[in-house]
């Protein structure tokens, strides 16, 4: 049996027609650049989400970019963000010439370990920036306490959370604003690049619109210098299309989830622990596996893809060796970047494919019984 780690095309298949249709209306149109696509897609996403506004833009990295920028964040600021993560956390930080400061993670829920960042706090912090990795929001209580303790922004990366809930709000509605990416692999993906600023704040919001379109309000007047962030036609009315299956792919992927765990219970890996106030849509679904190279290589030999997100911790990275970071500072985030994999989790998979790679990880640690400890 043949299980890939994601096949976008068996998604394409359920909507293609619909698809077409969105994208030839755009196409009839002309409107290629922002324009009633996006709005209305902007419109729904917030409804979705819960949230006051929806600002379309180019990427979850812009995202990002122009949220730190309409927040004022500048060189010689402090932003506290995770080393475990997508490289664009960080990157986006330096490059407004401000300074990433890492905390260590929680080793059951791969977060930001609120408990570790208020030693970090300086008089140059300005910003948090959580990630609600893999799809499970990070405890966003203690963390808004201390912001508020400090006078922080918060600026969520929700990157990967799209519909994620905890006590009962949706990511993107716990931070100053929170920040989503529509690259196709993520769990509403576009056509390409896309991503989405989400904020209760109407000040926020009108400055992020300005700058996503180089700072200008009206038209050929600037105030602030912004860049070119904007949200394609084409790419909001693909979004919207598939905005309306969100819901049930998410459900999809809980109820694999859920039979993995059981499949996967008495084994020797850890699966995903999700705490309690976490209803978690698992943009990944990660284990922690002893012998995990081996492991990989073993699900590889029988027709088993996986992924390993990350394997290098972003303090540890040669673009970032000015920061001073080094090996054995952040402990945990470094054993999980030798030891988590992910596994196949879209929605269009079968019970049956699912069974299949946690049998097969069952029958990898039979076989190498004798050898591993964990
Ligand atoms: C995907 C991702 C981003 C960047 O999004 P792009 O749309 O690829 O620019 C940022 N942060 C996290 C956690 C991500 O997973």
């Amino acid at each position: 049996m043949q299980v890939p780690l994601l096949d976008l095309k068996a998604q394409y298949k359920t909507i293609q027609d619909e698809v077409k249709r969105a994208i030839d209306n755009v196409c009839e149109s002309q409107a290629f650049a922002l324009g009633p696509a996006v709005a209305q897609f902007e419109r729904n996403v917030a409804a979705y989400c819960g949230v006051k506004h929806a600002i379309g833009v180019s990427s979850g990295t812009d995202a990002l970019l122009a949220s730190l920028m309409a927040l004022g964040i500048k060189p010689g600021d402090e932003v506290i963000t995770t080393p475990f993560t997508f490289f664009a956390t960080a990157g986006s930080v330096v490059r407004l010439g401000a300074k990433p400061v890492f905390v260590d993670v929680d080793p059951d829920s791969f977060n930001i370990d609120p408990a570790k960042i208020e030693p970090q706090i300086t008089e140059k912090t300005r910003a948090i920036i959580p990630v609600h990795l893999f799809g499970q929001v990070a405890q966003m209580k203690p963390i808004l306490d201390m912001a508020r303790r400090h006078n922080l922004v918060v600026i969520e990366d929700a990157a990967q959370a799209i519909g994620a809930v905890q006590d009962g709000v949706k990511a993107g509605n716990f931070g100053d604003c929170g920040c989503f990416s529509f690259y196709p692999t993520k769990n509403l993906g576009a056509f390409g690049d896309g991503g989405l600023v989400t904020t209760n704040n109407d000040g926020l919001a009108g400055q992020i619109r300005a700058l996503r379109d180089h700072g200008q309000k009206p038209r050929y007047f600037y105030h602030v210098v912004g860049g070119n962030f904007r949200l394609d036609g084409i790419q909001g009315a693909v979004l919207d299309v598939k905005l309306k299956y969100l819901g049930q792919w998410n459900e999809k992927r809980r109820r694999h989830a859920a039979l993995y765990d059981r499949f996967l219970s008495d084994s020797p890996v850890k699966t995903p622990r999700i705490n309690a106030n976490n209803r978690c849509i698992y943009h990944q679904y990660t284990i922690v596996a002893p012998e995990r190279d081996k492991l990989q290589q073993f699900l590889a030999d029988n027709g088993i893809g996986s992924a390993i997100f990350y394997p290098k911790p972003l303090h540890l990275q040669d673009c970032f060796s000015d920061l001073g970071y080094s090996q054995g500072d952040m402990p945990v985030a470094e054993r999980l970047c030798g030891e988590v994999l992910s596994l196949p989790i879209y929605a269009e998979l079968t019970p049956e494919q699912i069974e299949y790679v946690a049998r097969t990880i069952l029958e990898f640690y039979e076989k190498n019984e004798d050898e591993i400890r964990c």
